[in-house]
């Protein structure tokens, strides 16, 4: 009998995320034995660029000198405990450093990125229930946004690829405009832009208000919606609003925190402090499953009462700050301290910006567009028309890349990059050329 490879009994057994498995009847899957830095090597002995930093999670490369050895030296200690009624020393400094670097005051720990988004949802509608203020039973949303997968968050999501299937078991939402290439006006600057569309966003605002808990926005990059960069002053203009009109505005940094936009977290751009903001994905440098909620003192406070009043907070996760996750968040907040790393950053996000230019004058390109560590444009056709769904251009572009040692995973006709923090500027160039000569290769067909 002859012996199956490592991809032939994965398919056998496994269902991928985010995957329509029949696709891999041609498209090979892709099983990794061991990575560093920013390569990820499999058992073929070819190598891949990892340029989406694993799916937006990795920071300091893989197998990070310092991340190993902090989750090494964990593991002696303690794997995991129950987080009620029992705590641990991490825990508490992760949390203590984590509302230091953002202004907030109180730290709740869940295990993944979705999961943060149900907790912001249900503590912002329990505060106002505790408040009674019952009215408020929705949640405002911008356009073109992501929050993750489960039912909660993906109400509040507005990508039709993921949500239409399920739209009958979702609750009701108010959505508000955002910021967008295709609502801009011509010789419109970002800021007048961000200024006429809050004019419609405040109309949805007032008329709504009573019944809005909360308005979630990714700050500054919609990443999942094809990297939609947004003006700072759009958040500014909505943070005052919500103040106004007393809707918690929740920022889902899951995506944009720890440095990926040049700030630690990108409310900063806009010097917005939020009511909740998520945090995941690179909470841990890209190591584990973790995740965390922050809030104010005085949001706190409106659910510490005596346990007859009913007016705790009783959402729990089995693995609620698991010691070994929070270890590895421990040692890359170190290495933002230790190494300077929103620096350095700033060096290679001025690099990526030079190789971009090269593709400033390509035929199939539209709409360069970056952010710190965040870079995009769209494919277009000759005409300069975004090409159709079915025709999968940046599935075509995938394959190139995979051939040419680089993992680069297009949002339909988006292709971005989002490289782990250690990528060097010979690297960048090097993705630049690759991404470059995919596109003419993909053009020909
Ligand atoms: N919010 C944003 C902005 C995200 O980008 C993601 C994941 N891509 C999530 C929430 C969901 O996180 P997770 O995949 O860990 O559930």
């Amino acid at each position: 009998m002859s012996q199956l490879t490592l991809a032939q009994r994965d398919l056998n057994v496994l269902w991928h995320p985010c995957t329509q498995m029949k696709d891999h009847e041609s498209l090979p899957l892709i099983p990794i034995k061991h990575a560093k830095g920013v390569w990820l090597y499999d058992y073929e002995g070819r190598r891949y660029l990892d340029a989406i930093s694993s799916w937006w999670v990795n920071l300091f490369g893989h197998a990070n000198p310092k991340i190993n050895a902090a989750i090494k030296a964990q593991l002696e200690k303690l794997e995991q405990v129950i987080f009620a009624g029992f705590s641990h020393e991490g825990a508490i400094i992760l949390a203590e450093r984590l509302t230091q670097l953002t202004q907030l005051d109180r730290c709740f720990y869940a295990d993944n990125g979705s999961s943060a988004v149900e907790v912001a949802l249900k503590m912002s509608f329990q505060y106002w229930q505790n408040k009674g203020l019952t009215k408020k039973i929705k949640f405002a949303h911008l356009e073109n946004g992501y929050h993750g997968e489960t039912l909660g968050a993906l109400a509040v999501g507005d990508l039709g690829l993921y949500k239409k299937t399920f739209a009958p078991l979702l609750p009701e939402v108010v959505r508000i405009p955002v910021p967008h290439p295709l609502n801009k006006i011509q010789g419109e600057s970002a800021k007048q832009h961000a200024t006429r569309i809050f004019a419609q966003a405040e109309k949805i605002l007032n008329a709504e208000h009573e019944t809005i808990c909360g308005l979630i926005v990714e700050p500054m990059v919609q990443c999942a919606g094809h990297m939609n960069i947004y003006d700072a002053h759009y958040l500014k203009l909505l943070h005052a609003a919500c103040d106004r009109y007393h809707i918690h505005l929740i920022a889902d940094e899951i995506a944009v925190g720890f440095g990926r936009t040049g700030k630690m977290f990108a409310c900063e751009h806009a010097e917005v402090t939020p009511d909740f903001m998520c945090l995941s994905k690179g909470l841990t440098g890209g190591y584990l499953p973790l995740s965390c909620i922050l809030t104010r003192e005085s949001i706190y406070q409106e659910f510490y009462d005596t346990y007859e009043s009913g007016k705790g907070f009783l959402h729990s996760h089995s693995y609620t700050g698991n010691p070994l996750a929070v270890s590895a968040a421990l040692a890359t907040l170190d290495i933002f301290a230790e190494e300077n790393s929103l620096e350095k950053n700033s060096h290679l996000s001025a690099h990526l910006a030079t190789a971009l230019e090269n593709l400033r004058d390509h035929p199939h390109v539209s709409n360069i567009r970056q952010l710190g560590l965040i870079a995009a444009f769209d494919l277009v056709d000759s005409k300069g028309l975004a090409y159709l769904a079915n025709e999968r251009r940046g599935l075509k572009i995938y394959q190139y890349a995979i051939a040419h040692e680089m993992l680069i995973r297009p949002i339909a006709n988006t292709v971005y990059f989002m490289p782990p923090y250690v990528i060097t500027a010979d690297e960048i160039s090097l993705l630049l050329r690759v991404t470059h000569d995919a596109i003419n290769d993909g053009a020909k067909s």
